[in-house]
């Protein structure tokens, strides 16, 4: 028998409630340290389409990294494998804006879900477009993926993503020293600080994942991406999703998965769910301290990740 999602759900909130370690939430931004740890989201969309969902499920908080696995499906879409000349696929074992394995790699970062792989991601979403447009292309895409047209960037976390982002901005420099930032570094770091400052819902973010356990279809949309770039993209997730906690991740809950420092995860289980949590408050690897513990519960009480055979 399928497991009952909505009570899951239901038993998750109420554990989540009674919680005490809630993490702390991203203080780099003003427009992230005001967001209250209280909040608790929770939405599981099923692959025959059935709905689950908890708490603030429908209250849009910053995707922040979240938004990298939709920037990185459309830049494949734009150029294919020759992405991967320019950014690596191994876990990086490092933190996310870390800037010592690029000087090693000559400039290639080593995956997409890092911020330097995601600034490269975002130089190559820019090709042939204004800064404007490729952000506008994004969020077209997500809302196509979501069947959602109410998804905007928040323009206050963009202005202070754009004030505060002198690391990524010196990334993006390193990056163009070696060739391997094509164009100006303001737009790129542009596209990219709107890309993180993209504001949505668990219940738009689980829609927008559907593709990734549909193995690139949707429903009533047809197809997104083909089979293989769908696992592969996947993989990446679990690999490195979650940091440089992308093991520990792996180990505890066993679905690809993609966080933010906005309190945001979407994970996957293929064939079966897509699943967004968010709670703002972080561990110490920079993961949602209860979206990370209510995936744990979830894998346990439905028994899915993609290591078992239920
Ligand atoms: N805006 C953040 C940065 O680029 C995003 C970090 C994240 O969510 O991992 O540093």
């Amino acid at each position: 028998m399928p497991p009952d999602l909505q009570s899951i759900v239901d038993e998750i909130v109420a554990a989540m409630a009674t919680e005490e370690a809630r993490g702390k939430v991203a203080t780099y931004i003003p427009g992230l340290a005001t967001v209250s740890p209280a909040h608790f989201g929770m939405a599981v969309v099923s692959a025959d389409g059935s709905v689950a969902l908890g708490g603030d499920a429908e209250l849009p908080f910053s995707t922040q990294s979240v938004s990298k696995v939709f920037a990185l499906t459309m830049a494949l879409g734009k150029v294919g494998d020759q992405l991967w000349a320019r950014v690596g696929r191994e876990p990086s074992g490092n933190a996310f804006n870390s800037i010592v394995q690029l000087e090693a790699e000559q400039g290639i970062p080593r995956n997409p879900f890092i911020n330097a792989g995601a600034i490269v991601v975002a130089d190559v979403n820019l090709a042939g477009h204004q800064p404007r447009e490729a952000i506008g292309e994004l969020l077209r895409f997500i809302r196509f993926l979501a069947d959602d047209e109410d998804i905007h960037v928040d323009e206050v976390i963009a202005r202070s993503e754009t004030e505060t982002g002198f690391r990524n901005i010196a990334l993006a420099n390193y990056m163009r020293a070696f060739g391997n930032i094509h164009h100006p570094v303001e737009r790129v770091t542009g596209v990219y600080f709107h890309q993180c400052a993209i504001a949505m819902s668990c219940l738009q973010l689980a829609r927008a994942g559907r593709y990734l356990m549909l193995d690139g279809l949707l429903p009533d949309a047809g197809r997104v991406i083909s089979a293989r770039r769908a696992r592969r993209i996947n993989a990446l997730m679990l690999t490195c999703g979650h940091y440089d906690a992308s093991g520990d991740f792996a180990f505890r809950i066993g679905m690809p998965g993609k966080s933010g420092v906005g309190g945001g995860i979407l994970a996957v289980v293929p064939g079966k769910a897509s699943i967004a949590v968010w709670s703002p408050g972080l561990n110490a690897s920079g993961n949602s301290q209860l979206g990370t513990k209510a995936l744990e519960h979830f894998a346990r009480l439905t028994g899915w990740s993609v290591f078992s055979s239920r």
